[in-house]
């Protein structure tokens, strides 16, 4: 866990100042970190019962497709508006400064479907909510949450109540 920690890069200001971007590039290009970064993640999944994951583009694509494999689950991609190629669905949501928007084919979640949600990084846990919201507007259930790192001080599981959040590392 450590290890992990130490490999994750702290990059100030970044992509606007005053913000301290965790940039997990040198973990990814780490096969040992990356590994044991999927190890940690599907531990707490692995007694849960769901249908598939959901990666949140673009980072949480990454970590959800190697949890797919490792889990044996179908991986469903939540796209920035305009990338998706069939019929979508979308949700929009409100972030520190804006708004933001994103999408998911309509045919995705079948109604009753169980659904982990997956990002690298859970800061004001607005995308998260968003997500979550989206799954269920289609009758899909949010049996959890997992993100690699937690930015404590963000609050975002005061945004995230109604569910499980699994986490690796917290600052
Ligand atoms: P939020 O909606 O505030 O929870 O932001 C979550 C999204 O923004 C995730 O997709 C993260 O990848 C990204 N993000 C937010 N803050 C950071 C940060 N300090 N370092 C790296 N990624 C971040």
């Amino acid at each position: 866990m450590e290890q992990l920690r130490q490999i994750i890069r702290d990059v100030p200001d970044f992509p606007q100042k005053g913000i301290v971007f965790k940039d997990i590039t040198p973990l990814l290009s780490d096969a040992q970190s990356f590994r044991k970064a999927i190890d940690y993640m599907a531990a707490p999944l692995k007694s849960r019962e769901f249908d598939a994951l959901i990666g949140i583009e673009s980072r949480g694509f990454i970590f959800a497709a190697a949890l797919a494999y490792e889990l044996g689950k179908g991986h469903i991609p939540v796209r920035k508006p305009g990338k998706l190629p069939a019929d979508t669905v979308q949700v929009s949501y409100e972030l520190e400064y804006g708004s933001d928007t994103l999408e998911m084919h309509a045919d995705a979640v079948e109604a009753g479907q169980r659904i982990v949600i997956v990002d690298d990084v859970l800061a004001t846990g607005g995308t998260a909510r968003g997500v979550a919201d989206l799954v269920e507007k289609v009758g899909g259930k949010v049996e959890a949450l997992s993100f690699l790192i937690e930015l404590d001080f963000l609050k975002g599981r005061d945004k995230l109540t109604d569910y499980d959040i699994c986490t690796v590392l917290n600052y």
